[in-house]
């Protein structure tokens, strides 16, 4: 089976210090999370970041100086920026033209669908949307990260293969436990719904994260670990950082008899590297 590739969402938009204390805030926390997944086995990091007193930060220099200090902690990571509050936003990257003093993303999250929260939150993304946004992505040779969370997402990438939008491997990234629930039946019907051109990542939100890790690792997919998506080693431990958790995925890697992938096997398998 292809190596694992193991994806560090090392900080969210939602938690804080109160809810776990290894929760990065600055920018020196957040090197230092991203090195200790780093240094157990991610080789990619997706990451939101801060401001000091732990609010969300939108500040595109703020963004920028994270990843130059994550970069310069573990040599070689891949990151994949998110579509909101990252270095670049969607208008910076329709603008953009060669030689601006932009350092374009390897990955950028490419939200494939509107996703019910729960209660009266929706995350809106229609499909002229997706389609326009994955068209900007392929103009400028950046992976899209197809965060989906139920399978008529994937029909939606199908759909928009079909008129020439994506490259070859197109690589999905599924959240569980948000809009389709998070069990094995439901990430191996994701799975053999994928068509020929595709790999998966696949994480389980809060509790769910452990068995949809396993169950991505036997299904020949990619594991995403993280406080993004949950914080917990198993019922009431507490990481104390991100490294615990990606190392839980890596010693179930193992365990079941698949090796880890480094950053440049990954970006062969993502299609980075062609
Ligand atoms: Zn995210």
């Amino acid at each position: 089976m292809e190596k694992l590739i193991i994806t560090a969402a090392i900080c969210g938009m939602g938690g804080t210090k109160e809810d776990n204390p290894a929760i990065p805030y600055t920018i020196e926390e957040l090197a230092l999370e991203a090195k200790a997944a780093f240094d157990a086995g991610a080789s990619v990091i997706h990451m939101h970041v801060r401001n000091d007193d732990g609010s969300v930060s939108f500040d595109k220099a703020r963004y920028q100086a994270a990843v130059d200090a994550v970069e310069a902690a573990c040599p070689g990571v891949i990151i994949i920026q998110p579509a909101d509050g990252g270095a670049v936003d969607w208008e910076t990257l329709e603008n953009y033209k060669e030689g601006d003093p932009v350092k374009l993303p390897e990955m950028f999250t490419l939200p494939t669908g509107t996703c019910n929260w729960g209660g009266d939150g929706a995350y809106i993304n229609e499909e002229c949307d997706v389609f326009k946004r994955a068209g900007i992505l392929k103009r400028l040779g950046i992976v899209p990260d197809l965060e989906s969370f139920d399978k008529g997402m994937i029909d939606t990438i199908i759909k928009g293969n079909n008129i020439g939008l994506f490259e070859h491997p197109a690589h999905f990234d599924f959240i569980l436990g948000v809009q389709m629930a998070a069990n094995v039946r439901d990430l191996t019907f994701l799975s053999s719904s994928l068509p020929h051109w595709a790999t998966f990542t696949a994480t389980g939100i809060g509790p769910d994260a452990w068995h949809i890790a396993a169950s991505a690792i036997l299904l020949g997919g990619h594991v995403r670990v993280g406080f993004e998506d949950s914080m917990f080693l198993e019922k009431g431990v507490m990481a104390k950082s991100n490294g615990e958790l990606v190392e839980k995925v890596a010693t179930l890697a193992k365990l079941l008899g698949r090796e880890i992938a480094t950053p440049d096997e990954a970006r062969k398998i993502l299609g980075i590297i062609k």
